[in-house]
């Protein structure tokens, strides 16, 4: 959720909490991504806006369990398995919601998997303001380091504020969600996560979705996810390998209306 600083509240936020090292990746970077949302293109983008929505149906957010009712979820924000190590404000309930529009392109990755044997797994989806405004005042909280050996061993916490919790997040305006995928075509029918190198919200250079830390089997996980959802319009954040942003979807509205 790296956040690029302006004259005010806040401009470009996708959720990168990683920044990548080295001039080559950051070469590669601003090449591959010269057209992508989740890079500034301007230090004047206009700030964005918090939605007065209080309800799902006000802001136009739907549960994707609506369009495929068995489709896997882990949200890792509604219970303590997160680098917070706790739930996070705004997630009462386990559900993913996104736009519609988001949401519909995802029933059709989902679609196109499974005639393959594979099956997503969602770890977040539309993300409450409050809940990063919770990000931001555990990364202020430097007492708290419950979480560093399994979320940011190589860090110190007092480099997450600002590089990697900022107080804007592209989850909030309801297009842009985090996700894995399972193998399912195991001879007992049931679905393994595919190794992808690093866990979910590892910050660290290794989650960059390109990078040369992990093996290639593990970067061909990661480029089977990326073509799936790419197929559907989804575009992929470079530094975190489960980040994808709905593509057609340019609205700069935030939400803050609690998962329940
Ligand atoms: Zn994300």
């Amino acid at each position: 959720m790296k956040i690029w600083p302006s004259n005010g509240y806040a401009t470009v936020t996708e959720p990168g909490r990683r920044a990548i090292r080295g001039a080559a990746l950051l070469a590669w970077v601003a090449l591959a991504c010269a057209s992508c949302a989740s890079v500034p293109t301007s230090p004047a983008a206009p700030s964005p806006e918090l939605s007065a929505a209080r309800t799902f149906a006000e802001a136009g957010l739907v549960d994707i369990r609506t369009l495929v009712p068995d489709i896997s979820q882990q949200i890792r924000y509604a219970g303590s398995e997160n680098f917070v190590g706790v739930p996070v404000e705004g997630y009462g309930a386990a559900r993913c919601y996104l736009r519609e529009s988001a949401a519909q392109a995802l029933q059709r990755v989902e679609q196109s998997l499974r005639q393959e044997g594979f099956r997503l797994r969602l770890f977040d989806c539309y993300r409450p303001a409050r809940a990063v405004r919770h990000f931001v005042r555990w990364a202020a909280d430097l007492s708290d380091q419950r979480t560093k050996a399994r979320y940011y061993p190589d860090l110190d916490k007092t480099q997450l504020l600002g590089d990697y919790i900022a107080p804007v997040s592209g989850h909030s305006r309801g297009a842009t969600l985090d996700l894995t995928l399972l193998d399912c075509r195991g001879a007992d029918g049931q679905c393994v996560p595919l190794d992808m190198g690093t866990e979910f919200d590892f910050f660290d250079a290794s989650a960059n979705t390109d990078s040369p830390q992990v093996t290639q089997m593990q970067r061909d996980n990661r480029q089977r996810l990326l073509r799936a959802m790419a197929q559907q319009g989804f575009r992929n954040y470079p530094m975190e390998w489960w980040h994808y942003t709905f593509a057609s979807h340019d609205s700069q509205v935030l939400y803050d209306v609690p998962l329940e």
